[in-house]
């Protein structure tokens, strides 16, 4: 039995990957089918790759077992992500910070490593760059500064992709395809994220793909959380997915600090210090919408 990834699934059948990068096309056993532990795109599993397989009779391999899965995400249905490529543009369309925001918040709850990729950089002069790279000052997330139009910060793009499994997300237009396209040429774009474009507005539904990049990482062809819909979010758990506030834990003067009121507070101490002025703002006015409904 071989183990390897699920790249592709549909109707049935499944694409599974080997360590040298050869893919089986498999059925899967009757118990892998459905519920729970349904096969999904990014699932390592063993399979028998066998062409004599009794069980099949047009001669594609079995997936016999499905191993267990590091997390599993919803939009778009993958598993297995080890990090999220958060995409904004400096200009055209302007950065939204506070969907940045949001995205990372996401990103902590599902336990994903991200970074933060601004793009366009050919769009800026060197003041508004400058003025622009002051606004991140103190983000506890890696930044990339990427064109790609000229080709600048591709190399650094392209190490961070490099041996891990991607979810590429931002808004339409900031270059996500773009980016893609220029580290690798010829990439099946057409069916993912391009395509995704087109197909928004309709309710289909369909499976996402895992593309193979020749720097050995491989990204989901669909852009994630283009819906933010947070499953039940805490108001109380909110501090726990800003990583900014891990270095002055245990240090405000009340033990359930909230950072929003209370006496002192070492996070709100060190605003414009070592706490990001912008990201701050971004905590206390999710805490108010939490109040408001508990869920965003
Ligand atoms: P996506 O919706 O995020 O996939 O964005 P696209 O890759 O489709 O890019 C949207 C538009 O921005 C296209 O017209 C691209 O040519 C343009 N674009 C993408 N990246 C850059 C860049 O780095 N600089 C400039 N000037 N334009 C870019
Ligand atoms: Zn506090």
């Amino acid at each position: 039995m071989l183990k390897g990834k699920v790249v592709k699934a549909a109707g049935g059948f499944f694409s599974v990957r080997d360590k040298s990068g050869a893919e089986h096309v498999c059925r899967a056993r009757g118990t892998l089918k459905r519920g729970k532990n349904g096969l999904m795109v990014g699932d390592w599993v063993l399979f028998d790759p066998s062409e004599e397989n009794s069980v099949t009779e047009s001669g594609e391999g079995i997936i016999e077992k499905l191993l267990p899965r590091i997390n599993r995400l919803y939009r778009p249905p993958v598993s297995n992500v080890d990090q999220l490529i958060v995409v904004m543009s400096l200009k055209e369309p302007e950065c939204d910070w506070q969907l940045v925001s949001r995205m990372l918040i996401f990103a902590e709850k599902e336990k994903l490593s991200a970074v933060l990729c601004l793009n366009k950089t050919d769009l800026v002069g060197e003041k508004e760059f400058a003025a622009l790279t002051g606004q991140v000052d103190y983000y506890p997330y890696q930044i990339l500064y990427t064109s790609a139009v000229n080709g600048s910060g591709l190399e650094q793009l392209e190490e961070r992709l490099s041996g891990q499994c991607s979810v590429f997300a931002g808004p339409s237009g900031v270059g996500k395809s773009s980016l893609l396209n220029a580290i690798e040429p010829g990439l099946s774009l057409q069916t993912g994220i391009v395509s995704e474009k087109i197909k928004r507005g309709r309710h289909t539904t369909r499976q996402a793909e895992l593309l193979n990049l020749k720097c050995g990482g491989s990204v989901v062809d669909t852009p994630g959380f283009t819906r933010l819909d947070f499953s039940k979010l805490e108001a109380d758990k909110l501090a726990d997915y800003f990583p900014d506030f891990d270095p002055l834990l245990g240090r405000c003067g009340f033990r359930n600090c909230r950072h929003i009121s209370e006496p002192e507070c070492a996070v709100r101490q060190e605003i414009g210090r070592s706490i990001n002025p912008m990201r701050y703002d971004h905590y206390k006015y999710f805490i108010q919408e939490l109040g408001k409904q508990e869920v965003f």
